[in-house]
């Protein structure tokens, strides 16, 4: 099995509801995402995936998050049925919108899990063990 990871990062705020914390108020991070596939076969180039190919997917997504206040996507805006803008739950979609894209894509990769650093020392990692 060969796995890669590729790395993004972004910046945006959030504020966490319901939490009784300095984390409910308005702040800002820059987040890193790390995102990693798996698979079997690899391509006549002697590749699972292109890296390119995979920072592209993750880019559309993150674009989405990046310079944006995430509590007012409708992904996480209480207001329209969201969920708190967690460094879990920002894992969690990140994992499955790449997910949907590989599909999408017919390469035969796997996503494997999504880590979400909101700092240096603070991590989120989504998979889905089977
Ligand atoms: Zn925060």
């Amino acid at each position: 099995m060969y796995y890669l990871t590729i790395k993004r990062r972004f910046a945006a705020a959030h504020r966490l509801l319901g939490y009784g914390g300095e984390c409910a108020s308005l702040h800002g991070h820059t987040w890193t995402v790390e995102v990693q596939v798996a698979g079997e076969k690899l391509d006549s180039c002697g590749m699972l995936v292109d890296f390119k190919i995979l920072k592209k997917m993750v880019d559309d997504i993150v674009s989405e998050l990046d310079h944006n206040y995430i509590n007012e996507l409708a992904h996480f805006d209480f207001a329209r049925g969201g969920i708190n803008p967690t460094a879990e739950n920002i894992a969690s979609y990140i994992f499955k919108s790449v997910r949907e894209q590989i599909e999408n894509s017919g390469k035969e990769v796997c996503i494997q899990e999504v880590m979400v650093w909101e700092s240096p020392d603070s991590c989120a990692c989504y998979r889905e063990d089977k």
